[in-house]
Parts: C-alpha cells; structure tokens; sequence
C-alpha cells in the first residue's frame, strides 16, 4: 500500500484517485474548487461517469479515499504525487499551462517529504523538465518528475485504467519510473519506460493519430457523397485489413470532447514554433470543421432555408455516455443554426444541466419523442445507445416535416426512406449527398451519357 495524493479532482484525477485507492492505496484528491470538494465530501459525484459513484463511495467508506482543498494536508508524507490538472487551449493554439504551472509551485511550497511528481495531465513536450526545475529550485526536498500520459476515455473511464492497453512511462531518473510501475503492476499491463519528453510526444502523437483516423474517413465520406458510394461499407472494408483496423473509422460530425480538439491544436503550436510545418495536422482540424459545416449544408438544402425553422437536436455531449460538453460538435452545429434563423429543441440523457449553461435559447426536452414534436428536422448529434432504439413510426408522425439528419450513420438509408423518412447520413449514397448545393447525383455522373 502506498501514499498516493492527485492534484486535480476532475474526470482524470477522480478515476485516477478512486481507482488507486481501490488497488489498496491510501489517496488524498486535492483540489482548488472548493465546492467540488465540498460535494465529493457529502457524497456526491460532480461527473456522470458510469460506475464512479460506487467505485467512490466504496473506498471513502473504507478510509482509503479522501478530498481537501489544502495541500498542506494532500500531499503531507505522500509517496507519490499525480498531477491531473486541466490543460485548456490558450488563445493561440497552445495548451494553456496556467493550472499546471500553479500547481508545480502550490506542490514545491508544500510537499516536506521527498516523493515523486507525476504528470498525468496532457503536458506539452519540455513541461517534465520545467516542473522539475520548478520542484529543484523552490522545493525544500527531492522530487524527480515522471511523465505519465492518461490514455482513459470517458464513458469507460473505469474500465480503461484498470484495463490499460499500456502504462507509459518517462523519465530521466529510471528508478523514479520503476516505482512509479510498482504501482500499476496489479493491473498486469505492459509496461513502456521512456525518457520524459518521449513519453509527452507519446500522448500528443496518441491522439492525433486518432483525430487523423476520424478526420481521414470524414474526407472519405465526403467523397463518397458525390461519387455514390456507401462510407460505412467503406470503412468495413477498410477495417477488415489488419493493418488499418475497424477502430476511428467511423464517418460523422467530427472529433470533439477535452482532448483531441485541443491536443491535434497544441501539438501543431508547438511544431510550427519549432520551425516545422504541420500540415497534416492542419488538414486534420480543418477537415474536423466541416464535417460539422456539412450539418448546416444538409439542413439548408433539405429544408430550402434554415430561418424560422425548428430542428431538434439528438444529443449534445461530445461522446455517449458522458456528460461533458467540452468542444461537443452539438454546441458549434446549434449556433450556426440560430444564426441562420432556426428554432432549436433538443434532449441529451445526460448533459443537458452542462448544456444549459452554455447554450441560450433552446428548448430543452424530456426525451427524443419531445424533441421531435413539431421539428421540421431532427440532427442525431451524439449515438447514445436510446437513440439507437427509436420508436422511428413515432417519430414521423410527431415531426412536422420528416427530414432526419443521422450525423453518426446510426440508421440505414433505405429503411428509413422506406419509412417516410427525408434521411441524410454521412457519406452514404443514399444518404443524398447529391442534394448538397443541388448537383447531379453522383449516379447521373458516373453514367455514360
Ligand atoms: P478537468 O477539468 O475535469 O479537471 C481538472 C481539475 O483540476 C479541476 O477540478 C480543477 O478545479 C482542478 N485544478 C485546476 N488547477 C488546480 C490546482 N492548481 N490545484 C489543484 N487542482 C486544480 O480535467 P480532466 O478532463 O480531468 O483533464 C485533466 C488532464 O488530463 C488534461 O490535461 C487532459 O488533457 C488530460 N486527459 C483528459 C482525459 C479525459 O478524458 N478527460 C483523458 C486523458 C487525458
């Protein structure tokens, strides 16, 4: 059993504590947000992660748990001491470091034992160093500094640390790392040691490898809109290759959520500032843009004008399962929407309470039968699972006019159409790809006159 503290209890730093604590640790969660503490001390939970509240309530009750606000008592006679801050995008491009650099200097002023220092935030490359000097220069005791990339996703949060495809590890003192490894041992997990700034470029390379994948098939499926292909076939049949993988190859409304947005974006910061010249990683954001542009283009089309119209809005979390609404696509499509004139009703089953503080004049609903009612159009924005399993009978008849938008090719075209529905998917033939910008379908192109 070891003394674990975390700085910063949100969706990395809860999973992390809780999860630690539940290997047996002893785990102090810190953090500045007084009344997240507060919550997490009365019992409550301030994310919607499935399985937490049990896991939390679990190891609060054993006495291996616990929340402060005050380092002086988190990381007093700690082994070990997470960093799990946020790293929001700056104004340019870059991760803001506002919240690690603070939390570099609270730990240095009062951490009076020697232990180690574990980044676990997203961390532009160079930051292991910088923390280090930090620790060497104000700390009063010594502190190496390893690098310890999150790769968990949200939704299954739990399942992935104790599951990890990988722990990946870096630093420049390799007995800190393998202690550091000690504790992930129980989780049988292969294991990577690396030096510090390997391990950072790691967690950027990580994810925007990822953000590539997902921004590769939405050019695909843009294509395949004009040329009278089928995206999903596509990607089945690009998936069934080994080498390529069925993993981020589905075609939709484009990455979002805290970290792919902003990890594709520092890391292309941080190379231009180098002297190299991302370029792909610029197409990636780029591409990411209008896959939620091609929303508004189909909405427009289909309806011939978006002012006065009513759409409704089938989740508005970035991903299922979670309720977090950071770079959510529901956000971007439903502003260009009310710029265009459009009335906007919408439902999530979860995020609808961190919806309502950033979007303004929407009609929020009690589920997706509500949202239909009197919708000219429906845009399904987020595939949780109910949506998958609509009553579709009842949809239609509740809309005013039947045009369906299925932004993450839940549906199958022809059934659809054969259900009364106007369906536009993404990149897929049927989908009415051919009606963008009102061109010739891809079939009177392809056809010898
Ligand atoms: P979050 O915003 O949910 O939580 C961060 C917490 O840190 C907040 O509660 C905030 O109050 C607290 N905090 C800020 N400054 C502090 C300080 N000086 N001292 C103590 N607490 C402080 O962020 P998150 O989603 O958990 O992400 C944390 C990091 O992990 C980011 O770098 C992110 O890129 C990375 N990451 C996130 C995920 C994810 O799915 N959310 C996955 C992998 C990696």
């Amino acid at each position: 059993m070891s003394a674990i503290s975390v700085v910063g209890t949100g969706y990395v730093g809860l999973v992390t504590g809780a999860c630690f604590a539940d290997l047996g640790n002893r785990v102090t969660c810190i953090d500045v947000d007084e009344a997240k503490i507060a919550l997490l001390r009365e019992g409550g939970i301030p994310i919607y992660e499935p399985g937490l509240e049990e896991l939390v309530e679990r190891n609060v009750r054993t006495g291996r748990l616990s929340f402060t606000t005050r380092y002086e008592e988190g990381i007093d006679e700690t082994e070990f001491v997470f960093v799990a801050v946020n790293t929001p995008p700056g104004p340019a491009g870059e991760a803001d470091m506002t919240y690690a650099r603070a939390a570099a200097h609270s730990i240095a002023e009062h951490l009076r034992s020697s232990a180690i220092v574990v980044n676990k935030s997203t961390m532009p490359i160079g930051t292991g160093d910088w923390v280090a000097g930090v620790l060497a220069r104000q700390g009063s005791v010594q502190a190496p500094v390893v690098s310890n990339p999150e790769f968990l996703r949200e939704g299954s949060a739990i399942a992935d640390f104790q599951r990890p495809d990988r722990v990946v590890l870096g630093a420049d003192d390799r007995p800190a790392a393998e202690r550091v490894a000690q504790l992930y041992a129980p989780l049988k997990a292969p294991i990577l040691i690396t030096d510090l700034r390997t391990a950072e470029m790691i967690k950027y390379a990580s994810n925007a490898f990822l953000a590539t994948k997902i921004s590769f098939i939405n050019e695909i499926a843009s294509i395949c809109e004009r040329m009278g292909a089928d995206v999903k076939e596509v990607a089945r049949g690009m998936g069934l290759d080994p080498r390529i993988g069925p993993a981020f190859l589905d075609a939709g409304v484009g990455y979002g959520g805290s970290c792919f947005p902003k990890d594709v974006q520092a890391l292309a910061h941080m190379a231009a500032l180098s002297g190299c010249h991302p370029q792909l990683l610029r197409a990636v954001m780029d591409i990411n843009r209008d896959a939620r542009l091609s929303v508004i283009l189909k909405l427009r089309s289909a309806l011939g004008g978006l002012e006065e119209r009513t759409i409704g809005i089938l989740g508005l979390a970035f991903k299922p399962n979670t309720d977090d609404m950071r770079e959510a696509a529901s956000v971007e499509i439903i502003h260009l929407l009310q710029q265009e004139g459009a009335h906007i009703r919408a439902y999530d089953p979860a995020a609808m309470p961190k919806a309502e503080a950033l979007l303004t004049r929407v009609r929020f609903c009690e589920d997706a039968y509500e949202t239909a009612r009197g919708s000219d159009a429906l845009v399904l924005v987020t595939e949780w699972n109910e949506f998958k399993r609509l009553d579709l009978r009842r949809i239609h008849s509740l809309m005013a006019s039947p045009t369906f938008v299925d932004g993450r090719n839940v549906y199958e075209p022809s059934e659809m159409a054969a259900l009364g529905f106007e369906y536009y998917g993404i990149g897929r033939a049927a989908g009415g790809g051919d009606l963008i910008n009102g061109e010739r379908s891809a079939q009177e192109i392809n056809t010898p006159a």
